[in-house]
């Protein structure tokens, strides 16, 4: 029996199919004619003005809608690229609609563009963090479907990088890129001479061997005027042109709508090569309503080839990059990259680099975290629970263009941080279960099947000198710190503990005491960790006398060292000062300093300084007056520290055979009440004449060469870079390097200085949809070199490492008086070449080990470093017996092997090839060769030996 209602439905269907079959759109690329290719898309930001998680009722909207859509029409087409939205949609589904959704995807209907878990940023974020979250996506895509996703579609972030071209996009197999952001002028110039379209070649060491098809929208990521649907006024409310060829509604527009859309077409035409031209028919958010855009475009297919003089056809950037190599033309080539990006002359997005710069260095500590984290568990044995994943995944959501960017608004920011927290505290547990292990002698298997405990933990708020482990040492209670080293160099390095005693000492595993150094914490570290401890962790520390202590540790690659500390006799540990320990606390008379602190003042008028730009309202800087200085010496260390201002303090440190300083800058809270918003920088000078050139880093691997422009309408904020890595100026002699604990702005704004912007707090809103000023405080460090041009680049590449990968501490109470000995799963003796980094090592689904490789030094860098190196892995991992190595493309989806041969294009200017890359792995030798700049993914199948060694 059949309702009325039913029967309603069922015509309401029969008529509608009857109207979908009324309009042809079935077409494909016609040769000799103006190809209009309709590219269904909906841009979907994972965080921005909602959360990640409130943005997900809409996407599950948006994607329950396609379905429908392109269910109703085999035509129509869709581009998904969001895989942190699109996997969860797709956890939810039945399996009935999975296979619906499977026969889409084979078809082709369904198209996955860029297929990382976000559209990550290109100037805030780390390469071995893109890289993350792309593998991320990556495998998810490859496990349920088997697709290899070819296209880069980077539309919305705010500027676009060297390494996101060579290394995001041909090593990871992609045929072409797509983006809409790009300077102004340079948008201007492209689209008179037609340039819009471009080989781009992003490694100056790889050269033409590594080159991408390129393509810039011409209209932002939205469809041409009046060809933009499913408006936010509802679709009652909206003016948008639809095709009305229903007479019996009135009169029909059919001949208007096609010669709007043959008009569109041709300004297309007229700012690209080929009979080609790509509209995005899509924009933020969009087809949540997604019938009102397929009906149209079902109308415009079918009138316009009607008409005949273009053809309009469904595509995906797929379809249409096949046609522009099949077109067989001549492209331009562009090297470098696309910052700064400007979208008028007063509009530089060059606030962004540094806006959140504590969620910043969030990230980077936690990114840096990961990896070691991930090495431990892979060591011991990965575990169900606890382990990295959630980590993984969290880390990957941030290096969206709205997270770690910190173009958020401030709940999202929190947000993220709130999800970073967890997973890393889910990370912390099993990184102590498993130096526990280690600690113990307990072998892999015996430490996955027995019911480990774990005495050991971590301090994750050493950065506010809050630690209490190591802040209640007593005779009966001594600590053992365990540093375990990520790096696959063995490594010296010196350790910094809160404590709460003016006399202890320390030993090492064998009994020998080791130098340490004690003195009283600076007041400006008192009132931060006050401060935070409260906020952070919701806990007061007593206002107790607090000193730093400091000592050598000795650690293996890969390993770990212990230490024991104890309290000891005043005089024991060299030279007593009584309250100040072992150092020596005096005012200093110092009049000269390397470090001068200023703010520029924020524009508020016109286009203000906000979240994304900078514009300061006056060039020239306000400068910090600054106090006297407080010297600190003793037997490690000698270190001046200062109040530059009641919210400014530093202290500058050199250790004992190191040459570089380290600074460690406070700022914060920034005042507001004299309502003038700050963007606080530091200046460092060094005698160098560098003629208007420094260098910053490309998502701290390549670094490119910055030319400081004059012509440029904003002097400053348009001279403005990101780094990730650092900045560095020089002459034939003197070089002066600055690197960074997180992402920054930074600039050379006159000859023989670097400034680095080290916090912004704002007034007002840029406008760019945010609504909202910044409004946070951070501590920060810098490190900086200067000295002979020759050692300099050897300096920043292995400091580069040390920051990224510091020494991960452990505390424990010691069993006894037994203290753990070294252990190390590299061979005893062997270590990585200086100019390889391990970038990766993870224990995958099935148990086999993924490892990456990274030669650390571009081609001519380096005498010495920047020639071609070998890494022995049985020596690597002597803890496994290496069964197998299979190597992958960067991304981990495809066998380098079977990789498909990159899409050659033709190009005007023939440059020369690349340096040479690493030979084929031999299973026999297992030994690994690496070309300058040169990653390699490796899958490894292993067996444990079963031994812990401890030497
Ligand atoms: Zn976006």
């Amino acid at each position: 029996m059949i309702s009325g209602m039913e029967v309603v439905f069922l015509l309401l269907v029969l008529l509608g199919q009857c109207c979908y079959a009324a309009y042809n759109t079935n077409a494909s690329v016609v040769a000799g004619k103006l190809n209009v290719h309709l590219v269904a898309h909906s841009h979907d930001d994972v965080g921005w003005i909602k959360t990640a998680d409130e943005y997900y009722d809409t996407v599950k909207g948006i994607l329950d809608s396609v379905l429908a859509s392109l269910q109703e029409n085999p035509d129509r087409k869709f581009v998904e690229v969001e895989q942190a939205f699109f996997s969860r949609w797709w956890n939810e589904q039945n399996s009935s609609i999975q296979g619906v959704v499977r026969r889409l995807v084979k078809s082709g209907q369904l198209e996955f563009a860029n297929g990382g878990w976000c559209m990550h940023d290109e100037a805030a974020t780390h390469y071995a963090d893109m890289i993350d979250q792309t593998t991320l996506g990556h495998r998810f895509l490859k496990q349920e479907f088997d697709v290899v996703p070819r296209i880069g579609w980077q539309i919305d972030p705010f500027g676009h990088s060297a390494v996101q071209a060579y290394l995001l996009g041909t090593e990871l197999g992609f045929d072409g890129l797509f983006f809409a952001r790009i300077d102004y002028q340079d948008r201007l110039r492209r689209t008179q001479d037609k340039n819009l379209e471009f080989v781009w070649e992003g490694s100056n060491t790889l050269k033409s061997d590594n080159q991408l098809f390129t393509s810039v929208f011409l209209r932002h990521y939205k469809p041409p005027k009046g060809f933009n649907y499913e408006g936010s006024g509802g679709i009652i409310m909206q003016s948008f042109s639809y095709v009305q060829d229903d007479p019996s509604k009135g009169a029909t527009n059919i001949e208007e709508r096609v010669e709007a859309f043959v008009n569109a077409a041709k300004v297309y035409a007229n700012a690209t090569q080929t009979n080609h031209v790509m509209w995005t028919m899509g924009d933020d958010f969009k087809y949540y309503r997604s019938a009102e855009w397929y009906t149209e475009m079902d109308k415009l297919i079918h009138y316009v080839n009607k008409d005949g003089r273009v053809n309009a056809l469904y595509s995906t950037p797929s379809i249409y990059l096949d046609a522009k190599h099949a077109a067989d033309q001549v492209w331009n080539v562009t090297k470098n990259d696309f910052f700064p990006y400007a979208d008028n002359k007063d509009s530089f997005w060059t606030g962004y680099y540094t806006s959140r710069t504590v969620l910043k260095g969030y990230v980077r500590a936690l990114s840096g975290y990961l990896q070691a984290a991930r090495q431990l568990e892979a060591l011991t044995g990965k575990r169900d629970h606890p382990n990295t994943d959630n980590l993984w995944r969290a880390l990957s959501v941030v290096q969206h263009h709205d997270g770690v960017s910190g173009t958020e608004r401030q709940k999202v920011a929190d947000d993220y941080a709130r999800l970073l927290a967890i997973a890393a505290s889910e990370a912390e547990k099993s990184m102590n279960l498993a130096a526990s292990c280690l600690a113990a002698g307990v072998s892999p298997s015996d430490c996955l099947r027995k019911n480990v405990s774990s005495d050991a933990v971590q301090c994750p708020h050493l950065d506010i000198s809050f630690c209490p482990s190591s802040e209640n040492i007593t005779s009966d209670k001594p600590l053992v710190v365990t540093a375990y080293n990520p790096l696959g160099w063995a490594r010296e390095e010196y350790i910094q503990i809160p404590v709460s005693s003016n006399a202890l000492i320390v030993t090492d595993a064998t009994g020998k005491a080791v130098d340490s150094q004690l003195a009283p914490i600076s007041d400006a570290t008192k009132k931060l960790r006050k401060l935070h401890a409260e906020l952070d962790i919701g806990v007061i520390p007593e206002d107790e006398t607090l000193y730093s202590l400091v000592f050598k540790a000795v650690v293996p690659p890969l390993g770990f060292s212990s230490y024991l500390v104890k309290p000891s006799k005043p005089n024991e540990n060299g030279k007593w000062f009584g309250s100040a320990g072992n150092s020596r606390v005096y005012e200093a008379n110092i009049t000269d300093s390397s470090t001068e602190y200023f703010w520029y003042t924020g524009q508020v008028g016109g286009q203000n300084s906000g979240a994304y730009i900078f514009r300061p309202a006056d060039n020239n800087p306000t400068p910090v007056t600054s106090s006297a200085w407080l010297a600190v010496e003793g037997p490690l260390y000698k270190a001046r520290r200062r109040q530059v201002s009641p919210w400014i303090y530093e202290e500058h440190r050199l250790y004992n055979g190191e040459t570089h300083n380290e600074l460690e800058i406070t700022v914060g809270p920034i005042p507001l009440d004299d309502g003038v918003g700050k963007e606080v920088i530091v200046k460092v000078k060094a005698n160098t004449t560098s003629n208007s050139k420094f260098y910053t880093d490309s998502n701290g691997r390549d670094f490119l060469e910055r030319v400081r422009s004059k012509q440029v309408t904003q002097p400053v904020a348009g001279n403005y870079y990101p780094v990730n890595l650092g900045i560095y100026i020089n002459d034939n002699q003197t070089d002066l390097s600055l690197l960074v604990d997180r992402a920054s702005g930074a600039s050379s704004t006159n000859d023989g200085e670097v400034e680095l912007m080290l916090h912004r707090r704002l007034m007002a809103d840029d406008e760019r949809g945010v609504s909202e000023a910044l409004d946070e405080q951070v501590r920060r460090m810098v490190y900086v070199n200067s000295g002979p041009v020759k050692e300099a680049s050897r300096w920043r590449r292995l400091k580069g490492q040390r920051i990224y990968s510091p020494l991960q501490l452990f505390f424990s109470t010691p069993s006894g008086q037994n203290v753990p000995k070294q252990f190390s799963m590299v061979k005893s003796g062997y270590a990585l070449p200086d100019n390889v980094a391990l970038l990766t090592i993870q224990e995958l689904e099935d148990k086999s080990i993924l490892v990456r490789l990274a030669h650390l030094f571009e081609a001519g860098e380096d005498d010495t470093l920047s020639k071609p190196a070998n890494v022995q892995l049985k020596q690597l991992f002597w803890h496994w017996e290496i069964q197998g190595v299979n190597e992958l493309s960067l991304s981990t989806n495809q066998d380098k092997s079977s990789m498909k041969r990159r899409m050659e294009w033709k190009v005007a200017e023939k440059s020369e090839g690349g340096a040479k890359r690493g030979a084929r792995i031999d299973q026999k030798s297992l030994l690994v060769e690496l070309g300058p700049m040169e990653i390699r993914t490796l899958q490894l199948t292993v067996k444990p030996k079963n031994v812990v060694t401890l030497i």
